[in-house]
């Protein structure tokens, strides 16, 4: 039996690059693709929301002059880019998904709503929820809280290129020591970057449990649904 029924996968953008600059790592994608089949494959409900910021975030737009709302509307495109992306390489493996987006944009992708969402989970596809909240001023990380506030996920899945949440950034801190589980109040407290502050509030707020975990080793995300002590979990 799997640890969770439902889950939101969250995967950033960023990671989709692979060692590339820019844009989409077709083998990371492929990887990606095939741990998602094997979790599915598992009878586990899978909704995901992916990023953009392997292709354009408004932050760093605004920073070199663009418009803050045209930049991040532009980041929001290029999350429907990753998720089309993503439906794409599923399929190629068999598994049926589909992308709803929070904008009007078919044939592109479906709009989104709560029920279409579970009726397609509950049928057994996979479905990515493109375009984030579908607002500025918000990333994907609020985008996947709210969505998986929404449609009722048992946890909210982190995946990430470092293996859970430490006292400090490991990559930069040699002394960093890794959580197997933190509190969302501890997180404020020692004002650890988990995600922003909006997207942890939410969480918090309704009770979603995150697991931050390591989504670039390959079989990862099979352990966490195997209920494998991976990652850190973030609980009330
Ligand atoms: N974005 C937005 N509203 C949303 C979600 C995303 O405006 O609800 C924009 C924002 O500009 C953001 C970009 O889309 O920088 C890409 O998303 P994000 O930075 O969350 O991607 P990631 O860091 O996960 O790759």
């Amino acid at each position: 039996m799997p640890k969770y029924k439902r889950i939101l996968l969250k995967l950033s953008g960023e990671s989709l690059m692979g060692s590339q600059e820019y844009g989409i790592d077709q083998q990371r994608l492929q990887e990606y693709a095939s741990q998602i089949k094997e979790i599915a494959q598992m009878g586990v409900q899978v909704a995901i929301v992916i990023g953009g910021g392997n292709i354009f975030r408004g932050l760093s737009g605004a920073a070199k002059g663009f418009d803050r709302v045209k930049g991040d509307q532009m980041g929001i495109l290029a999350t429907v880019i990753n998720s089309l992306a993503l439906n794409s390489a599923l399929q190629a493996l068999d598994i049926k998904s589909k992308v709803l987006t929070a904008i009007r944009m078919e044939p592109v992708g479906e709009f989104y709503s709560k029920d279409k969402a579970v009726e397609l989970l509950e049928k057994g596809e996979v479905v990515i929820f493109s375009a984030g909240t579908g607002n500025p001023y918000f990333t994907t990380d609020t985008g996947s809280s709210l969505r998986g506030i929404e449609i009722e996920a048992d946890v909210m899945l982190k995946g990430t290129r470092v293996d859970g949440i430490y006292t400090a950034d490991p990559e930069k801190d040699p002394s960093a020591e890794k959580f197997d589980s933190i509190s969302f109040d501890e997180i404020y407290n020692r004002g650890l970057k988990v995600m922003d502050l909006t997207a942890t509030t939410m969480c918090k707020e309704n009770n979603l449990p995150i697991v931050v975990f390591n989504m670039d080793e390959t079989g990862n995300l099979k352990k966490v649904l195997s209920g494998e002590k991976i990652g850190t979990l973030v609980h009330l």
